[in-house]
């Protein structure tokens, strides 16, 4: 089963994709967590991206497409993959599907985890994160036991600076901005299922199961 998760920041992917990943034992394949370990190895595809992250520009979709595609030739993508993070653009969405092609493959599904813009800010402004382990809360949504303190490890829980309601706003916007073409692209292809995020973590879970299958 290969898979796309979109969603806007703080619309619960990271737990959604989690939860795939260990029901459908496939990889979640995170764009952010790939590019830290290609960074981290010094490969060099990292080396390229560092450059670019150096002089404080974007990477260039071509490089985040070949490091993604290294992923996906890893042998633990043989029952497939869960994509989260990429593709981003267009552009990215296109390169995706052409090598899919080349290697005669196809996505099976993109999954649109769908919240809207308010409920984000909502959602943003309550988060703390465990300064130890990173483990995430919300005041009011999923509060730890003890306040300000982390349930799995004890840490400390912080807010983030750029977790307020002018930062988050941008935040969605420039996210939207940024997708809006690719969920059109995905749509068209009829690959495209929209998932209400307002739900419950669990129930939002069982909505993409019944979506993909037990
Ligand atoms: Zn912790």
């Amino acid at each position: 089963m290969k898979l796309v998760l979109l969603g806007p920041p703080g619309a619960g992917k990271g737990t959604q994709a989690a939860s795939i990943s260990e029901r459908y034992q496939i990889p979640h394949i995170s764009t952010g967590d790939i590019f830290r370990k290609n960074l981290k190895e010094g490969t060099a595809l990292g080396l390229k991206a560092k450059e670019y992250m150096d002089q404080g520009e974007l990477v260039p979709d071509s490089l985040v497409v070949d490091i993604v595609v290294d992923r996906l030739k890893e042998p633990d993508t043989q029952k497939g993959y869960l994509l989260d993070g990429f593709p981003r653009t267009l552009n990215q969405a296109i390169a995706l599907d052409e090598y899919l092609e080349g290697v005669g493959d196809s996505l099976d599904c993109v999954i649109n985890v769908v919240v809207n813009p308010e409920v984000l800010v909502q959602r943003a402004v309550g988060r703390r994160i465990c300064k130890n382990c990173g483990a995430t809360y919300h005041v009011t949504f999923n509060p730890p036991k003890a306040e300000g303190i982390c349930d799995k490890c004890g840490g400390e829980l912080y807010q983030r600076d750029d977790d307020n309601e002018s930062t988050v706003a941008n935040r969605i916007k420039v996210y939207q901005d940024e997708t809006s073409p690719l969920i059109d692209y995905y749509a068209g292809k009829e690959l495209l299922v929209d998932i209400d995020g307002h739900k419950e973590i669990s129930e939002v879970f069982q909505d993409i199961v019944s979506i993909l299958g037990e």
